[in-house]
């Protein structure tokens, strides 16, 4: 009968060091002990509070060390490949590059092209942002659409945005070039920019401050910054 209690004891010790075993890797919370009178051993002696480094957290995410290196990239998650991972970071410096030169170019096609001169000039100094304008297509990063565009008007405007280089952007700037505006009932206007061209930015406005126009550069570049170009080339 001894024997049997015995044997019972040190079955339920085993399942609790399995729990202490368990319950250290997992929460640390449960404290188990030894059974009385039995021997101390490095097995059956409880650690001192829960464990300091769990290997994952609740998102599945690796839980760093203090000191332990870290990865650079505040994108990079468990499971991403290598090379999709540089392949994003060399997306990461065409765009940098890209949104530091938007060069656009010069298109002013009525009053609207004022506010976008007031924009090149000192007070809001668009040169700034690496933002200068050219007088050619081929150099072009970006066409500012700034006024009325008429019927007359509207095969240049495809063309000229046809001679841009890729990637390419459209800002449609002013009532005018975003639906037509004052003239939308007239028999020569087109009734906004984008049913010739594609547009990336509208800003609304007649005449649109200078501000609006800077902020609208502003979101382009935030655009340019997430743009996946190498990443679609590799993945399809
Ligand atoms: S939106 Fe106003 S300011 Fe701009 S081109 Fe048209 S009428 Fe002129």
């Amino acid at each position: 009968m001894r024997k049997l209690i015995h044997s019972n004891q040190f079955q339920s010790y085993n399942l609790l060091a399995g729990a202490k075993n368990y319950c250290d890797e997992k929460v640390g919370t449960v404290k188990c002990t030894t059974i009385p009178g039995e021997k101390k051993t490095k097995d059956n002696i409880p650690k001192k509070g829960p464990s300091k480094s769990p290997p994952v957290n609740l998102h599945g995410w690796k839980t760093y060390k203090v000191g332990e290196t870290r990865r650079y990239s505040p994108f990079h998650f468990p499971g991403q490949s290598t090379v999709e991972w540089v392949v994003a970071r060399l997306d990461d410096v065409l765009n940098w590059g890209r949104k530091g030169s938007m060069w656009p170019l010069t298109f002013g096609l009525a009053c609207c092209a004022l506010e976008m001169m007031h924009y090149a000039g000192p007070r809001y100094d668009m040169d700034r942002y690496g933002m200068v304008f050219r007088g050619t297509p081929r150099q072009t990063d970006v066409i500012i659409v700034a006024g009325t565009v008429t019927n007359k008007m509207a095969p240049i405007l495809r063309k000229t945005y046809d001679l841009m280089p890729e990637p390419r952007f459209v800002v449609s700037m002013g009532s005018c070039a975003n639906g037509g505006g004052y003239y939308h009932y007239t028999y020569s206007t087109v009734r906004g920019c984008d049913r010739i061209i594609p547009v990336d930015i509208y800003v609304p406005g007649c005449p649109p401050t200078a501000e609006a126009l800077l902020y609208a550069m502003l979101q382009l570049q935030k655009k340019v910054k997430r743009m996946r170009i190498c990443q679609t080339w590799y993945r399809h």
